[in-house]
Formats: structure tokens, C-alpha cells, sequence
């Protein structure tokens, strides 16, 4: 379980980046990964993506960077009080995050240009963008 109350600071000057995720509620950076896919565009690759969003916490979105699926699960290393537990170990890709501007600030669906958080999000998009959806 990571920390679940938020916390906010006294003052705006008490939130560096030195001190920024030990106010962070949720540590949301590391409870999911993102997994970049090719452009989706034919009704096979939308019929693919209908199976994936079954899944229980697995959503797709379209940002400027393109098309991901985002698969929400905390990383096993993410301790209770919000820390990491292979702190010095740390993956590359963890080491290269910036709290500049994260989810501490706006939740990432705000960049989203398009999101399907289910299957039925995704396949009423389907039904909208072929003309004749289904077999
Ligand atoms: S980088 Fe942002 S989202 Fe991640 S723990 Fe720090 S403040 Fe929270
Ligand atoms: S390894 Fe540590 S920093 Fe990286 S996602 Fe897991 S808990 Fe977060």
C-alpha cells in the first residue's frame, strides 16, 4: 500500500524538489507503466486494443507522443510510506524522472488527446470512427 492522505505543505516555499514527493499522497508515478504501440488504424488493430482494454486496469490513450497502453499496477519495490525500496538500485527510467511537473501537480489524463479507460469507451470510438463496425 502506498501513502493514501494527502499531504500539502505550509507554505508554497516548502515544496522543492528536494522535499516534493515526501508531500507526494499517492506516489502515483510508480503504481503503473506505460507501454508505447504502433498507431492503431485498421479495424484488426482497434478488434487487438478491444481484447487489451478487458483486462482489468488496462486503459489506452493518445498523447503527443502517440498511442500507449497504460497498465496500472504498483511497481512491488513502492513501500508503504511511499518510498522505494531499491532505492540505490533503482531503474534508469526512475532515475531519469523529473518531479518538475508530474502527477503531484495535474493528473496525466490531462495530456491525453484521447483516452479509453474500458471496453465500451473504446468500442463506442470504434463504432464512431468505421462506418460499419462489427462482422
Ligand atoms: S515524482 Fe511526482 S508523482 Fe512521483 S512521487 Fe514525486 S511528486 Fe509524486
Ligand atoms: S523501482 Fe522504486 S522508484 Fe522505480 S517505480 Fe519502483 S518504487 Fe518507484
Amino acid at each position: 500500500m502506498s501513502k493514501s492522505i494527502p499531504i500539502f505543505p505550509d507554505s508554497e516555499a516548502d515544496l522543492t524538489p528536494e522535499t516534493k514527493c515526501g508531500f507526494c499522497a499517492n506516489s502515483k508515478c510508480c503504481t503503473y507503466i506505460t507501454q508505447s504501440i504502433d498507431t492503431p488504424r485498421s479495424k484488426a488493430d482497434f478488434d487487438l486494443l478491444l481484447w487489451q482494454v478487458s483486462h482489468e486496469n488496462i486503459s489506452l490513450y493518445q498523447d503527443s507522443d502517440g498511442w500507449f497502453l497504460l497498465i496500472d499496477n504498483p511497481c512491488a519495490h513502492l513501500q508503504p510510506d511511499g518510498g522505494c525500496g531499491i532505492y540505490d538500485d533503482r531503474p534508469q527510467i526512475c532515475r531519469d524522472y523529473s518531479n518538475d511537473f508530474c502527477e503531484y501537480d495535474a493528473p496525466a489524463t490531462e495530456g491525453f488527446k484521447r483516452y479509453f479507460e474500458d471496453y465500451e469507451s473504446l468500442l463506442a470510438y470504434c463504432k464512431k470512427r468505421f462506418k460499419r463496425w462489427g462482422r
